[in-house]
């Protein structure tokens, strides 16, 4: 029976993967990556924030993705109704990067996996983790190999990179339900049609992922998020009850709820529906723990919230970046208590964003940013955020966001 033997074993090859292997193929660490897709694939999740170019940049793959001619961010614009309001992270409280990219998951995640292995980390692509034994004293995985026949392999250290594949909380039970209702979305990408110094154009800027609140249900939203090529990926998220109230393949579902929407009607009434719409539902997940016996949960296989404010690589890439530091300092024979310093100081920023997301559903935060008068400071602590600067505690929105946002809506009521 084939038995393989490695130091870091990680599960997929999504940006968490890439980054952890880079990472720590730069301290000289043995790293296999078990990748079950062959890249390029497609996944979800397009909209960068700022936060991930100085994480991208750290390990030094940042000049990659600037070479692959994503399209240019260096916003969030919100529509409702006929109200615009629009964030440009440039203009932000925390320091570092303001700008950033939309990108196609499928080029984006192979540029990160091609930069792993010209670091020397060996990704076997195609090949399934089927089974994993935490209880001795290096962990192992059982994979299936493209050719079908089974091996095992083992590692010092297991890192847990497989998205909403979620292979170590399946495994070894750690799943617990998210804190929020079950939703999910419809999504396709289109030849958009939008022209440039067109009337339906005016307001729209192919620099900002647009978000627009559905005119009569605040807590459904669509996602426009335009690439550099006359593409764009377009989305609804919605509970999944109310998705299931509309009939028909998911392209007529979602062709019939962004027809709801006047603005965004008039945005798309030239582009060309080529790909047929997919639905993604349930993807939102906690667990009981995000480490273990030699093995951490990084990005979604950890926790995932929401995807309103485009937090998920961002949060993969910061957990890959706090892991590899984690293990950076194990190698050099320090103790390490995983909860201390990966799972809390991880937590800090997802819990920033959970609090956004629950004011976004709830309704204040879209009141908070259509009000009509905005405090200049305010907005650039909330760019700080939207900008994914979530972990940076001289943010008041990130050393107390209920309090925070909870005073916001009370001034909006007052000004309002
Ligand atoms: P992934 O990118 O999912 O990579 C995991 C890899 O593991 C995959 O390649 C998979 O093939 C592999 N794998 C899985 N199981 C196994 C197995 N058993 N064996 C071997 N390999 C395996 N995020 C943003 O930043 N911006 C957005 O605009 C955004 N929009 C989103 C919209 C929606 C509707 C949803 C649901 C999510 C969105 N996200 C967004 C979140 C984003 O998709 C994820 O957070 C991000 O892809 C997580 O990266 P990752 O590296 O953790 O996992």
């Amino acid at each position: 029976n084939r038995r393989d033997s490695t130091d870091i074993l990680i599960i997929g090859a999504g940006p968490a993967g890439a980054l952890a292997a880079t990472l720590l193929r730069r301290q000289g660490r043995r790293v296999t990556v078990i990748e079950r897709e062959v890249f390029p694939r497609f996944s979800i999740g397009e909209s960068l924030l700022p936060q991930s170019m100085g994480l991208l940049e750290a390990a030094g793959m940042l000049q990659d993705v600037v070479e692959a001619g994503f399209q240019y961010k260096n916003g969030a614009a919100f529509a409702r109704g006929e109200e615009r309001t629009a964030f440009d992270f440039r203009e932000k409280s925390s320091a570092g990067w303001g700008t950033t990219y939309q990108v196609q998951r499928a080029r984006f995640d192979q540029v990160l996996a091609d930069h792993a292995t010209r670091q020397g980390a060996e990704i076997r692509y195609g090949h399934q983790v089927l089974a994993a034994d935490v209880a001795g004293e290096r962990p192992r995985l059982t994979v299936r190999a493209p050719d079908g026949g089974e091996y095992a392999i083992d590692g010092e250290f297991l890192l847990d990179a497989s998205g909403f594949g979620r292979t170590l909380p399946r495994l070894l039970q750690l799943d617990t339900p998210s804190d929020f209702p079950p939703r999910g979305a419809l999504f396709t990408h289109v030849e958009d049609g939008i022209a440039q110094g067109g009337p339906a154009a005016a307001n729209f800027d192919r620099e900002k992922i647009l978000i627009t609140v559905h005119p009569r249900h605040c807590d459904v939203w669509y996602w426009l998020i335009p690439f550099s090529n006359g593409r764009a990926s377009l989305g609804v998220v919605a509970e999944q009850s109310f998705l299931e109230g509309y009939a028909g393949s998911d392209t007529e579902r979602l062709q019939a709820l962004v027809g709801e929407d006047p603005g965004l009607s008039r945005l798309l009434a030239n582009a060309r529906w080529d790909t047929p719409a997919r639905q993604i539902k349930g993807y939102a997940a906690n667990v009981k723990s995000l480490w273990g016996h030699n093995f951490a949960l990084l990005g979604n296989a950890g926790e995932f919230l929401d995807p309103v404010f485009s937090s998920g690589v961002t949060i993969a890439l910061k957990s890959a970046t706090l892991a590899a530091a984690a293990l950076q300092r194990q190698a050099a024979g320090e103790t390490v208590d995983w909860e201390a310093d990966y799972a809390r100081p991880l937590k800090r920023g997802v819990d920033t964003f959970r609090a956004f997301v629950r004011a976004w559903y709830d309704g204040r935060f879209q009141q908070i940013i259509f009000h009509p008068h905005k405090n200049e400071t305010i907005k650039r602590m909330i760019s700080a955020i939207l900008a994914g600067y979530a972990w940076d505690e001289t943010n008041p929105f990130v050393a107390q966001p209920e309090r925070r946002l909870a005073s916001l809506e009370a001034a909006c009521e007052v000004g309002g």
